[in-house]
């Protein structure tokens, strides 16, 4: 490095400091996830989910057909959705790091986990096209960036299929935690817009991207969205979904 390189990364780091180590443990490294993080986070898989929603079974064992209360009183319009691991644990703390600790760099090792999910399961194969769940445009602002649209530039990139961001979400919704069902349901109704070229969707496969899945009702709405512009399959894939 000049030396003059050298004093201008001085300058930045002091106007930028580096958070520094793991962000989820704190361990001195200066990758995305120090390699203690990074093995606990590989090995989580393969616990007991809902074949529709994706959401996973807790406690085991899990019912038969595997269908949780939900996708069985009301199936939901997207065909499937499959997440990588359960919301708890090293790996959630790893997606707040990536949303709130301003780390859009952790969607690199975290969508590529969401690969092996998606690769796993045939009925992904041969999509057309991946469509991230937009934010909206103060929640963009707020954070500078929309992680699911970073991982769905991960999925689609090691899937090499094109990723359209095809939806906007046209008005800020209240959190969905804390409210009940019905509520879920009604709180992001109409929060979607197809923002695409009329007719681009007709008969095609799409993977929609997210990073949580907690209730599927933002998963629903999106879907809603994409099969009235004629998309004939909605297919979901999030990096971790809620237990039921
Ligand atoms: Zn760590
Ligand atoms: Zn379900």
């Amino acid at each position: 490095m000049s030396s003059l390189r050298a004093v201008l990364d001085g300058l930045f780091r002091l106007v930028f400091p580096d958070p520094g180590g793991c962000p989820v443990c704190g361990a001195g490294v200066a990758e995305a996830l120090c390699p203690a993080c990074r093995a606990e986070i590989e090995s989580l898989s393969g616990e007991p989910h809902c074949d529709r929603c994706g959401r996973f079974f807790s406690p085991v064992p899990a019912p038969e057909p595997r269908l949780c209360r939900d996708c069985r009183r009301d199936a939901p319009p997207f065909e499937r959705c499959r997440a990588y691991a359960p919301y708890d644990g090293v790996v959630r703390d790893a997606v707040h790091r990536l949303k709130y600790g301003r780390r859009p760099d952790l969607a690199v090792f975290l969508g590529g986990l969401m690969i092996r999910t998606v690769r796993s399961d045939p009925a992904y194969a041969g999509a057309d096209l991946v469509v991230p769940v937009p934010l909206s445009r103060e929640a963009f602002k707020r954070r500078g960036f929309n992680q699911a649209e970073l991982l769905a530039r991960e999925v689609g990139g090691q899937l090499n299929v094109p990723v359209r961001p095809a939806l906007d979400k046209v008005r800020d919704t209240p959190a969905q935690a804390g409210l009940p069902r019905a509520a879920r349901l009604t709180n992001l109704s109409g929060c979607f817009r197809f923002a695409d070229k009329p007719d681009f969707l007709r008969g095609r496969t799409v993977i929609v991207v997210d990073d949580v899945l907690t209730t599927g009702s933002t998963l629903s709405e999106a879907a809603k969205v994409l099969l009235e512009a004629r998309a004939s399959r909605v297919l979901g894939a999030v990096l971790v979904a809620a237990r039921i």
